[in-house]
């Protein structure tokens, strides 16, 4: 199956986002900054739709374009808390959250996710809505803290699973920097689909996506 053609078919059914989140895709592509992709932002207004989680996390915010992409469908009483380190990206992002969500729904939270994600389960938060889309050699660290942060019935997202389909090739036919995040990733997905606490389905969709969903423990 042609890939490139399938995406053009996709196109056809695709809903709009509002002319805004266009811009900011096409600047980011201009800019070369890392976004979802658009059978990815699919999965996630479908669910989003569907779910109407109530308070939203998401590890990685580049500039701001997910998470504004989200806001748009949340329900009224819904929010997104978004975490970023890079300090450029943190600034394009606040001038991006300024200018579209007015009625401030998206709380920007910097620093590393690590420490940031330890601090949220110290102050007791919970998420019924989770999206990870940050450094992929670092998913498996934070999923202890992903873990008590989601709230049972909750939605974990975890995008760029098959690292530009590294993580499919055997470790000594990727390159020795790419080696470390492809065992990482393999460790993180086993870690997903071997957890009893989630059901978890890996997605070929994008750069590869998992949903995983937290079962209350019988
Ligand atoms: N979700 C964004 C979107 O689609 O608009 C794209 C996120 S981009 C793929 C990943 C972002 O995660 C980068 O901006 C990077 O700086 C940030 N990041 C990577 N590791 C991080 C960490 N440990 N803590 C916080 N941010 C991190």
């Amino acid at each position: 199956m042609d890939r490139e053609r399938m995406e053009v078919f996709l196109e056809l059914f695709r809903e709009e986002p509002p002319i805004y989140i266009q811009e900011l895709e096409k600047r980011a592509k201009e800019e070369e900054v890392p976004i979802i992709r658009r059978g990815t932002r699919d999965v996630l207004r479908y669910l989003i739709r569907v779910k109407r989680p109530l308070r939203v996390l998401e590890v990685g915010t580049a500039i701001g374009y997910s998470a504004l992409f989200m806001k748009e469908l949340l329900p009224k009483d819904g929010n997104l808390t978004t975490i970023e380190k890079v300090q450029g990206r943190i600034m394009t992002a606040k001038e991006n959250f300024s200018a579209y969500d007015q009625e401030g729904k998206i709380t920007l939270l910097e620093g590393d996710a690590s420490e940031v994600l330890k601090q949220l389960v110290t102050e007791k938060k919970s998420f019924d809505f989770i999206f990870m889309d940050a450094a992929k050699g670092q998913y498996l660290n934070f999923l202890q803290d992903v873990m008590k942060l989601l709230a049972i019935g909750g939605v974990l997202i975890s995008d760029n699973i098959f690292h530009e389909g590294d993580v499919l090739e055997s470790r000594y036919a990727v390159t020795r920097r790419d080696r470390t995040i492809h065992g990482r990733m393999r460790e993180y997905l086993e870690a997903l689909t071997t957890n009893p606490e989630l059901e978890t389905i890996c997605l070929d969709v994008g750069d590869g996506m998992t949903i995983s969903t937290k079962r209350g423990m019988e």
